[in-house]
This record gives structure tokens, C-alpha cells and sequence, in this order.
């Protein structure tokens, strides 16, 4: 049978072979066996599913959450010859019966369809004239609550399966391979004594980086302007910030587009459509843009803020390099993000259980910030794969010429400020006080009086700045949760000011690193050194004012 799929594979697709864990789903499923396969964005769940319809007797339904995103498979079926269609709500009554009636007379070999649709009458009457001999239900994480993309009618599909005539075979497909999420497709999509597979999570050609403390709009201007004519997504926390980000972007001249929940349809729809064919070469989106999306040619996903979870990190940057050529997944941390998400975990959930799960995916996403370790070996155990190489070579942690240095003293100054200082204000003005600067706000505040002034005036004062966000990042310092938060001590930098404890950091190597060819860091290499240069650095702008006042805004992947 495998051979067959094969050759099909061959002959409508043109590739060459399998893909890893393609081959075992596809014989589990043509075996009659349940089968849930947990594979990555773009690791190629679709053929999974096709090349059994093509090989089973009648028709295959497969489930799928977005009209694009039918209209996309259902479109490159046909360009290759395989008779298919779907049935959503942008069809007319008329169109939806012709397609039913087509289905009963075995027209298709698949037959893509929208969960709300599965409830109806007419629809169920239908599929008791049908031979179905797959359901394959797609993005099947929709059906769980602890997943990152609830859609209530996904509970529509176990009920529509036990109605038919003949119990199908069952393939669920998904990229999120937290247990929660796992059990909860097995039990509530009803599959019987399920094979398993979880594959291919590692993307050798994406390359990851997590950057800290950098100035965030510095570092995509710069970027941006080192990866011209280069296909990339930019990923905001707020509608606000994407808009801001946009308007930054087209001022300067890059061709960019924008994508939120809070744009007409239509424009939505022309943006991406945009993107797509490459007449837009930036898309500066919120959460709302991506899925199901397959342009191959993206070559940079940068993430402007945290997101709430490693699921929905991996899944946005593995928009990335879809064609499997080099490509870059950038995360620009800053504390304040780690605020947001929590304040947004306490805004939208209630349920006490479901709280603490998300409250703990939050941590493994801050953990990543801040790990010293590879950052492609933590995202593969945390998806479940154990087997990875301690070093990847290919991120931020391997490859930047970093080492592991006691900043204790350094750190000590911070803290001794941050008291004197009353625990009343923000990171600016404790940086301008170590490094003793004479602006007016600290000479007629009278801070040039105190006896931390200047004590560390021999540091640049961008890096006097970078080292209280890493604190802050490190949970030795916090901020309040205030419209202009203000730095204060946490226990664990109270242990360190009273010689209890020692802070050890990744810090950059000096003097001069080594040359290195990878964008990123000739980047970053440019940056820091412009910042040096230059005598007035732009304060540490992570998040304007504005964004906490407009966190209710924030926008949920929605319907398109
Ligand atoms: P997923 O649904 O897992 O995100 P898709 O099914 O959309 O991924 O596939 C992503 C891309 O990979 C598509 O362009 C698809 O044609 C391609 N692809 C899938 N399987 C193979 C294969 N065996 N060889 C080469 N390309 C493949
Ligand atoms: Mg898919």
C-alpha cells in the first residue's frame, strides 16, 4: 500500500519521497487504524490525509477550520487533477445542495467542510447516502480548551462521526503536542485505541535567536534594512503596535503590509493576499495572521513581543523557511512582556485549573527567554523530543560569542540605586543616576547629591540600561503594573545586595568578537555599535504607555 501512496506521491505531487513520519501515518491510516500525528507547521500534515483518500474506496471528509484555508488545498487538488470541493459558508444554498448531490453520486475523493456545518439536517441526511471511508480532521487542536485556538462547533465533530452509517477511519492532525491538547482530541473526537505519532518537530534550516535588552524598534529598523527584498513576518502583541510598527515601516520606505482583527475583511483579505504573491515584502501582523498560510519563501519571522506560550512561538516562527532553505526566528524579549501575558491570562481566564496550566506554559515560554542552553534543544524537549544534540550550532545561545560571567558587583550597584532611590522610579532615571548623567531631570531632582551617583560612570549608558532589563528578565528586579512602571527590588535581588547570593549572566565576550556571516548578528553588531557612538541613546522603549490601557484590545485568532 505504502508503495502505491508513493507512487502517487510521485505522480501528483511531484516529490520525490516521504517526508519523516509521513510514511508511517499514511500506512496506519490505510491499515483502518485511529491515528492522531502531531507534526510542526509545514512539516506536510496535508499529504497525510490526501494520499489515503486517494486510495480508499469513497470519499474522504476532512474538517477544517478556515475558509482560506480550504479554498487553498482544495485549489491545489485540483491543480493537479484530484477531484475535490468544500462546503462553507461562502457557498449559496443552491451550491451547497449541487455539492451534496455531487458527493452522493461519488464525484469527489475529498470533501473539505467547515465543523459548524456538521450539526444541520440536510447534512446528515446527505452523509447517510455516502461511503465515508476517512475523516480526517485537520488543525485538530480546535477542539480543545487548553489548546491555542478553542472553536466550539469542533465539538460538533465527534457526534457527526458516530452518526454515520459506517464508523470511518479516524486521522486527526495537529501541531500542538501538549498532553492536555492530545487527550482531549483522543476523548472528545472519540478515537478508538489511536496510533500516535509525533514527529519532525526540529526545522534544521530555521536558525533561533532570543534577543534581550536591545532597544526593540532599533533592532527592526536596522533588521529590516539588512534584509531587504527578503520575505519576513513581524508578530505584535497589540493591534496598536502593529499599526505603529506599519506606520514606521512604510514611512521609511519598506513595502509593508498589516494584518488584525481589528481591519475591514476586506482589507485583511487584500493584504495577505498581497503578502502572498510577494508584492508586499513585510507583514507586520498580530496572532490573527497566519494559519494554514503556506508561502514558502519567508525568510524571517521576528517576534516583537513574547507570545503567550511555546505552541503559539513555534507554530508563528515556523512560518519560516517553509521551502527549506536558511531562514531566521527572532524573539525580542523586554520584561514588560512577560506582564502582559499575565495580565492577559488574568483577564480572559476563569477557570482556576486552567489558570495555573496557562500560568506554567507562560513560564517555559519566559524559561526560554532566558536560557543559557541551545534554544532548538529546549523547544524539541519541550514538544516531547529528547534525542536532540546538546548544541544545535544554529541559534542565539550557541552561536553568539557569549559567556557565563559573575555580574554580582555590577549587579549590587543596581540594586544599592534602586533603594536610594526609594523603590519610586523607572529604569531611565536609575540608569542615568549610576552612570551620573546632568540632564535636567536629574540635576534638579537633586539625584547628582546622592551618594550612588555616578558609580558606574565608566559603563556605556546603553549598557548601564541593558543590564536592569536583564535583571528585571531575571526576576532580580520587577517592575509595577502601572502606566509608568517603576523598578523595584525582588527577594532575590534583596539576597544578592546582602552578599546571600551571586548573579551569573550570559554576557557578550570582549573585546571584539570574531566575524560572522549570519545577518542577525552583523545586525546586532551594528547596532550596539551605533549605539555606542552615539552621545544620546532614545531611552529603552519596550511598550508605549498606551499598550496596558489597550491590553483588552488585544485580538484572538479569528474566523476569516
Ligand atoms: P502542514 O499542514 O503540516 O503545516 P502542509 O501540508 O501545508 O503542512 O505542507 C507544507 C508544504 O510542504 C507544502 O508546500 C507541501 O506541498 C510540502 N510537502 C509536503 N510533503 C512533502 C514531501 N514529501 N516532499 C516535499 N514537499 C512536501
Ligand atoms: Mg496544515
Amino acid at each position: 500500500m505504502l508503495e502505491k501512496a508513493r507512487s502517487l506521491l510521485q505522480k501528483y505531487y511531484g516529490y520525490a519521497d516521504f517526508r519523516p513520519g509521513q510514511g508511517q501515518i499514511i500506512t496506519s491510516l490505510l491499515e483502518g487504524r485511529d491515528t492522531l500525528a502531531v507534526m510542526p507547521t509545514g512539516a506536510g500534515k496535508s499529504l497525510c490525509f490526501q494520499l489515503p483518500a486517494l486510495l480508499l474506496p469513497g470519499i474522504t471528509v476532512v474538517i477544517s477550520p478556515l475558509i482560506s484555508l480550504m479554498k487553498d488545498q482544495v485549489d491545489a487538488l485540483h491543480s493537479v487533477g484530484i477531484p475535490a470541493a468544500f462546503i462553507n459558508s461562502s457557498l449559496t444554498m443552491a451550491e451547497v445542495r449541487e455539492r451534496l448531490n455531487a458527493a452522493r453520486r461519488n464525484q469527489y475523493k475529498l470533501l473539505y467542510i467547515a465543523p459548524e456545518r456538521l450539526a444541520s439536517e440536510p447534512f446528515q441526511a446527505a452523509f447517510k447516502e455516502m461511503q465515508v471511508s476517512l475523516v480526517a480532521i485537520d488543525e485538530a487542536h480546535c477542539v480543545s480548551q487548553w489548546g491555542h485556538d478553542f472553536r466550539p462547533s469542533y465539538r460538533a465533530v465527534g457526534p457527526f462521526i458516530a452518526a454515520l452509517p459506517d464508523r470511518p477511519v479516524i486521522g486527526a492532525f495537529t501541531a500542538t503536542a501538549t498532553e492536555n491538547v492530545k487527550q482531549d482530541i483522543i476523548g472528545l473526537m472519540e478515537l478508538a485505541n489511536p496510533a500516535v505519532y509525533v514527529t519532525g518537530f526540529d526545522r534544521p534550516n530555521l536558525s533561533f535567536a532570543v534577543i534581550r535588552g536591545e532597544n526593540k524598534q532599533n533592532f527592526i529598523r536596522q533588521y529590516v534594512s539588512a534584509n531587504r527584498n527578503r520575505s519576513g513576518i513581524i508578530y505584535a502583541a497589540t493591534r496598536n503596535e502593529v499599526d505603529n510598527l506599519y506606520a514606521a515601516l512604510r514611512k521609511n520606505g519598506y513595502s509593508a503590509g498589516k494584518y488584525h482583527a481589528g481591519l475591514p475583511d476586506e482589507e485583511r483579505r487584500q493584504n495577505q493576499e498581497a503578502f502572498i504573491q510577494d508584492d508586499c515584502e513585510i507583514m507586520v501582523a498580530t496572532n490573527a495572521f497566519g494559519m494554514g498560510i503556506d508561502k514558502s519563501n519567508v525568510r524571517y519571522v521576528i517576534h516583537y513581543n513574547m507570545p503567550k506560550n511555546m505552541e503559539a512561538y513555534y507554530q508563528e516562527a515556523g512560518r519560516a523557511g517553509r521551502d527549506g532553505e536558511p531562514s531566521e526566528c527572532i524573539l525580542l524579549f523586554g520584561a514588560q512582556d512577560t506582564m502582559l501575558q499575565k495580565f492577559l491570562i488574568e483577564q480572559t481566564v476563569t477557570d482556576p485549573e486552567r489558570k495555573m496550566s496557562e500560568f506554567g506554559k507562560l513560564q517555559a515560554m519566559v524559561d526560554y527567554c532566558h536560557t543559557p542552553q541551545c534554544l532548538r534543544r529546549y523547544i524539541l524537549a519541550y514538544f516531547g523530543e529528547t534525542a536532540a544534540a546538546d548544541e544545535c550550532g544554529n541559534c542565539s545561545n550557541c552561536k553568539e560569542d557569549a559567556e557565563l560571567a559573575d555580574i554580582t558587583l555590577e549587579a549590587q550597584k543596581v540594586f544599592s540605586c534602586v533603594l536610594r532611590l526609594k523603590e519610586r522610579y523607572g529604569a531611565t532615571l536609575i540608569a542615568d543616576v549610576l552612570k551620573g548623567a546632568k540632564n535636567k531631570r536629574v540635576l534638579q531632582g537633586g539625584f547628582n547629591t546622592l551618594s550612588v551617583y555616578g558609580i558606574m560612570q565608566e559603563y556605556p549608558l546603553q549598557e548601564i540600561k541593558d543590564l536592569i532589563n536583564r535583571l528585571i528578565a531575571t526576576e532580580y528586579l520587577c517592575l509595577t503594573e502601572s502606566e509608568y512602571p517603576v523598578v523595584k527590588l525582588t527577594p532575590n535581588g534583596v539576597a544578592v545586595l546582602k552578599n546571600q547570593a551571586q548573579v551569573w549572566q550570559k554576557v557578550p565576550r570582549r573585546p571584539q568578537r570574531t566575524a560572522d556571516t549570519n545577518s542577525l548578528f552583523e545586525v546586532l553588531r551594528a547596532l550596539r555599535k551605533e549605539i555606542a557612538a552615539r552621545e544620546q541613546v532614545p531611552p529603552y522603549v519596550v511598550f508605549a504607555d498606551s499598550t496596558l490601557k489597550e491590553m483588552s484590545e488585544i485580538c484572538p485568532v479569528d474566523e476569516t
